[in-house]
């Protein structure tokens, strides 16, 4: 085939490529030899080519989309945490510009319907220490204002003789009348105002008490007059405390109008400013409160309570803040602000919201510590305990995280503050990717690895039918190649008899002769490819009659001895006497002996031996068929049963054949429960062993295997 191969290839196909090959393959026996390799190698090159089309190139194109794909997957679930810190950093800054958002909105509305936003300033917002009003020279004008600078030292009052006397009788239950005129003689001796003041204060207050209610009203006028504006040592204004005495004095006597007058006396005191640092107006309306308490309705004295607590509380802050407001104005220069707009400014512990409002500056001090504990704990408190993410406050003094998500500067408020969102556990999530990563290129490996697995076993598949195709198509030339030869005999012989062209006896005996010859070869060859295709179809059987194996054999040769193939060389056949009888079908047995009888005459060189022997062997009966040969090389002898199956080699191949006999020999043998085994050795010559048992498991009619 190989041959017709290269005929019919037309010649610039045996190009510079084939040409080069041929040269590579030169070592090899033949031209026919090396261009049939070289052929080979060119078939396997386009099958690697079109492998590396068909598989590789689809695989590369799947691995990488997969690894495109991963790479967007991980994309989107980066962006997925990416939306949820948006949202948790979205969410903290909603509600801190909600927070200041109403304090600001509410300033203002207070401020345009005309009312003062300072009191009850602690509604507005929850984190406020203190509220003021400041004039255009930027002095507190509400609801404080910087009392006397000079404060009193009380040392008079605590070292003082004459005073310390007066306030220990009084303090022993002395009787009034001594009392009052111990505080009187101490009121004249003292030098200070305030001292002195509070020295006839007392006086009065134990006179009222015990009765003498004229001569307290004089005395107590007569101060009012003197020193109404002026402070004890404690910061008592004399005028407040006056009041506050006689209110209490009166309300013993006539509940309604001491009542009312306590009442008078602390909407006085809420209505006026108090000074900052003293702490005499919100003692004073604390305690005629709480005089009053058991008189008035409750709701009004708890918001009248805290009205003052507030007071008194912003009072402390404001003394507390008063200085970082001051230096707060100086680095804001002239401060300038839009009507109805709020300016933030950073103190050290107040964060101020400052606003002008006709000519006036208000001023509000939010409680920075307190402002951003809150903002932490806020921070901490969101993102869903489930979610991958959490908020942190960073300052302007801490380290930024090394994972930032999102940051949101808290600007205006919080200067050099900012919310950030981090990765709950940056480790954990790093980890979750790189797992996912890693299980997806498997995937994607496995798909390959099973798409090449899978392209590999059906190229395998298809080269395994193609070359079954192969090498039938070879059968089918091998056999009308092996019947040409003795029909051709046949006729020419045929045709010579017939024309009278064998003028003797002994030339006309031999075309006969020839004519037998031939056609027996030629039903030999027939009955071997019925036979074959009947074993393949499974319909092939075989009657196992005990008998003589020998007699079998015998008759085989007898048959074949004169053929074309066994003329010209000597046929030796052995039987060893008396041998036991073997359950065999005698036909199918001379076919054996036929097969590999004209296979030694046919690869071996004429005038060589062939020798059969039948004998017995381990409770069985052998039959051997020995030549001197060509034999068969060793990579051989494990396909020479195979069906079509022709030894590669040139010398086989010279020779005619179709690849059945030994195929056909092998089935029969096992139909009689043989076995067949084979000696070789090349150039020295086979020999072929057909063994038969003599117990038959089965003696009846078997089918081919
Ligand atoms: P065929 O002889 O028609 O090729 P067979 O099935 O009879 O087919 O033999 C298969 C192959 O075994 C042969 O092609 C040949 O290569 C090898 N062979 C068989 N018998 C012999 C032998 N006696 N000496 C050498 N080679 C043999």
């Amino acid at each position: 085939m190989m041959q017709t191969m290269a005929v019919n290839r037309p010649s610039s196909e045996q190009s510079a490529f084939l040409r080069i090959l041929r040269w590579f393959f030169r070592n090899q026996s033949s031209p026919v030899r090396a261009l049939e390799s070289a052929l080979r190698l060119r078939r396997s090159m386009r099958i690697i080519v079109t492998g590396s089309v068909m598989i590789l190139l689809p695989s590369m194109l799947l691995a990488y989309f997969g690894i495109v794909s991963i790479q967007s997957e991980e994309l989107s679930a980066m962006n997925d945490i990416q939306k949820q810190a948006d949202g948790v950093a979205g969410s903290y800054v909603a509600q801190a510009e909600r927070a200041f958002g109403y304090f600001e909105a509410s300033v203002i509305d207070r401020l345009e319907a005309g009312r003062s936003p300072l009191e009850a300033a602690s509604e507005l917002h929850p984190n406020l220490l203190i509220s003021l009003k400041l004039d255009r020279n930027l002095d507190v004008v509400a609801p404080f204002y910087r009392g006397p600078t000079s404060r009193f030292e009380p040392v008079e009052y605590l070292f003082d003789a004459d005073v310390r006397t007066a306030i220990a009788a009084e303090r022993r239950g002395e009787e009034s009348g001594v009392v009052s005129s111990l505080y009187s003689r101490a009121s004249r001796t003292v030098n200070s105002d305030q001292v002195k003041a509070r020295m006839r204060f007392d006086r009065g207050r134990v006179m009222l008490n015990s009765g003498r209610r004229a001569d307290a009203r004089a005395v107590l006028d007569d101060i009012q007059q003197l020193y109404g504006d002026i402070r004890d040592p404690w910061g008592f204004r004399m005028e407040d405390l006056i009041e506050l005495l006689q209110a209490e004095e009166r309300i013993g006597r006539e509940p309604l109008r001491g009542a009312e007058d306590l009442r008078a006396l602390i909407d006085r005191l809420m209505d006026q400013r108090w000074a900052i640092g003293e702490g005499g107006e919100g003692a004073v309306a604390r305690r005629a409160l709480s005089r009053l308490e058991p008189f008035a309705d409750a709701e009004w004295a708890a918001s009248t309570r805290a009205r003052i607590d507030d007071r008194m509380r912003m009072q402390f802050w404001t003394e507390a803040l008063l200085p970082e407001l001051d230096s707060v104005l100086v680095g804001q220069g002239t401060l300038r602000v839009d009507k109805g707009k709020i300016r933030w400014v950073q103190g050290e512990r107040g964060l101020w919201a400052l606003t002008w409002w006709d000519e006036n500056l208000y001023a509000f001090a939010l409680d920075r510590i307190t402002l951003l504990e809150d903002a932490r704990a806020l921070a901490d408190d969101i993102g869903a305990p489930g979610s991958a993410v959490r908020g942190m406050l960073v300052g302007p003094n801490d380290r930024m995280p090394d994972e930032i998500l999102v940051r949101r500067s808290l600007v205006p408020w919080l200067v050099g503050w900012s919310m950030v969102v981090v990765p709950r556990d940056a480790v954990a999530l790093a980890a979750d990717l790189e797992s996912q990563r890693s299980r997806r290129i498997g995937i994607i490996f496995l798909a390959v690895t099973l798409i090449g697995v899978g392209a590999l076993s059906t190229a395998r598949f298809v080269s395994t039918e193609l070359e079954g195709a192969r090498v039938k198509a070879d059968f089918a030339a091998n056999v009308s190649h092996e019947l040409r030869s003795p029909i051709t005999q046949i006729r020419l012989k045929a045709e010579s008899l017939m024309l009278g062209l064998s003028d003797t006896e002994e030339e006309q005996q031999r075309d006969y002769r020839a004519i037998v010859r031939e056609s027996e070869r030629l039903s030999r060859l027939v009955d071997n490819v019925l036979d074959f295709s009947a074993i393949e179809r499974g319909a092939k059987t075989y009657a196992l009659i005990p008998g003589d194996i020998g007699e079998s054999v015998r008759s085989a040769i007898d048959v074949v001895e004169g053929s074309a193939e066994l003329v010209d060389r000597d046929v030796y056949l052995s039987i060893e006497p008396h041998l036991p009888p073997v359950a065999h079908d005698p036909d199918a047995i001379a076919q054996c002996v036929i097969n590999l009888t004209s296979n030694a005459a046919k690869y071996s060189d004429p005038g060589t031996p062939v020798r059969i022997k039948v004998k017995r062997r381990n409770s069985g009966v052998q039959i051997d068929v020995v030549d001197e040969g060509i034999g068969i090389p060793e990579s051989d002898l494990e396909q020479i049963f195979e069906p079509f199956f022709r030894g590669g080699d040139a010398s086989v191949r010279r020779r005619k054949g179709t690849g059945i006999g030994l195929a056909i020999t092998f089935y029969i043998v096992s139909a009689h429960n043989g076995r067949v085994d084979v000696v070789s050795k090349p150039d020295k010559g086979s020999t072929f062993s057909l063994w038969f048992p003599l117990l038959m498991r089965e003696p009846s009619n078997r089918q081919g295997a």
